[in-house]
């Protein structure tokens, strides 16, 4: 793994080295060298070092089901790992965290985010159908550079990072060269975040044309499995027609092509996924033989019962993204997590993308609940620890590494928050879930640890310039207003 990255170094200096004897000055070559190496795979920036610590005192939730929850409790990591979880750990001689007055839980884990979509909040308007969020994005898209992705997906994921999202899918719809796709790899490393890099076809990409699996390859080859923190899939363009205001830009292919972009995707060892907005392509698709435990869904709101009864045969899973479904008319669907339980169908849950609601995990918890009981209640009980669950360890279940993370497992990589539970809006705190459930915002969260590196404590980061990050993104989203000559005459 080390010797794979050093190797990847020494080849882009070896291409730097030939690049000096083909121009004439230093300076020169440092214009024509970098872009080429803006972004790639390798080392990136550094990161916060995976030491040794342990968590004291904390309200434990593990989240596994045969170790249960610890008040108080401690977790032991060492070199990424999670240790042990107990009572009280006898361990000396390590970092402390106090974890007193907080929750420690496992990370979040978000299931399917567009992060390439983050620059787009000056543009869009909720409650303007024109300057929606489709509109607005297959209208931008198309503008973007790869600076530009990397500066939307870093901001994407540093709001993911103060949410306590340690894990997320992002969903890249708008990989127009090998380069954009380097460039969202690149801004998930160099954040620190676990996630799963879903490449996806370009925003306005010819329905005809299938997707470039010579890509896929490359950047499978590239970037994987790099130090074990990212994963690779595709995101597959619709079957059927869209039916949500402002749709039909994502791409609508036949289930001829599906079986291409899909059978390249297998060929990789790739898992898939894709949305179902609109009406449900999934008897299209198990009609065709192509459903398995490979394919992830996006928005139920539409399943029959003789569909779920299909996606718990073939193990599909389905991402549930409660913010922005919640905001669709009921005449496209109801969000369907009683049936989706009931039929033992694997649940996730989403962000979709942050332009216009921000990440909130709580919050999607929260709807989720508040529109269970408003439609369902207690024809099929929900508890609000299930929800956690949902928001957690189902997640890591959803995208195939709940081996890794989802839950405080001695033996997992070590993907913990902690959740302050003395803030104003928490305390007196209860029943640690009901508080995460009902009570609980992204400001309580006061340490996020993924893969053993404390990526941000007491609300700052460690690794990502907050400042930067900021004004990047307030100049690319400045730039794309004007290469996009938006907002449209
Ligand atoms: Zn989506």
């Amino acid at each position: 793994m080390t010797r794979n990255r050093l190797s990847r170094r020494t080849m882009l200096k070896g291409a730097t080295a030939l690049g000096a004897l083909a121009v004439a000055s230093r300076g020169a070559l440092a214009q024509q060298a970098a872009p080429a190496t803006r972004f790639a795979a390798g080392p990136g920036a550094p990161l916060p070092a995976r030491g040794e610590f342990v968590i004291r005192g904390a309200s434990v939730l593990t989240m596994d089901p045969s170790l249960g929850d610890f008040a108080p409790g401690d977790v032991h990591v060492r070199d990424g790992a999670i240790v042990a979880v107990g009572g009280q750990i006898d361990v000396s001689n390590v970092q402390v965290l106090d974890g007193r007055g907080t929750i420690c839980m496992p990370g979040f884990v978000d299931t399917h985010w567009h992060l390439w979509t983050s620059l787009f909040r000056p543009f869009v308007r909720a409650d303007v159908g024109a300057l929606g969020y489709f509109p607005v994005s297959s209208r931008l898209g198309p503008h973007m550079t790869p600076e530009d992705s990397y500066r939307a997906a870093r901001l994407g994921i540093a709001e993911a990072l103060s949410a306590g999202v340690t894990t997320v899918h992002n969903w890249a719809h708008n990989v127009r060269s090998p380069e954009h796709a380097d460039a969202e790899l690149s801004a998930m490393r160099d954040s620190g975040i676990r996630g799963r890099f879903a490449y996806g076809p370009a925003q306005g990409m010819p329905d005809d044309q299938p997707m470039d699996m010579a890509g896929v390859a490359r950047v499978k080859r590239d970037w994987m499995p790099g130090d074990g923190t990212l994963t690779l899939g595709i995101c597959s363009r619709n079957v059927g027609a869209l039916n949500v205001a402002g749709g039909g830009a994502r791409g609508v292919i036949t289930i001829d092509m599906v079986r291409q972009d899909w059978g390249g995707a297998r060929a990789l060892g790739l898992p898939i996924t894709m949305h179902t907005s609109g009406a449900s392509p999934i008897m299209v698709l198990e009609q065709a033989g192509l459903l398995g435990p490979d394919v992830q869904l996006i928005h139920a709101l539409l399943t029959t019962a003789e569909e779920r009864a299909i996606l718990k045969a073939r193990g599909v899973s389905y991402s549930l993204a409660p913010t922005g479904e919640a905001r669709r008319p009921s005449s496209v669907g109801v969000i369907q997590l009683a049936e989706l339980l009931e039929a033992g169908v694997k649940v996730s849950l989403s962000t979709d993308h942050t332009t216009n609601y921000n990440c909130d995990p709580f919050v999607a918890m929260r709807i989720l609940f508040a529109l269970h009981q408003h439609r369902v209640g207690a024809k099929f009980p929900l508890t609000v620890k299930r929800l956690v669950q949902l928001a957690t360890l189902d997640g890591a279940v959803d995208l195939g590494i709940a081996g890794r993370t989802g839950s405080l497992t001695p033996g997992k990589r070590a993907d913990i928050i902690l959740v302050r539970t003395t803030d104003i809006n928490m305390t007196p705190v209860g029943d640690p879930y009901e508080a995460l459930v009902s009570l609980a915002q992204p400001s309580n969260i006061d340490t996020v640890i993924v893969d053993g590196r404390i990526l941000r404590r007491s609300g700052s980061f460690a690794a990502l310039d907050h400042a930067r990050v900021v004004r990047e993104a307030q100049e690319a989203a400045a730039a794309l207003r004007e290469k996009a000559k938006w907002p449209p005459a």
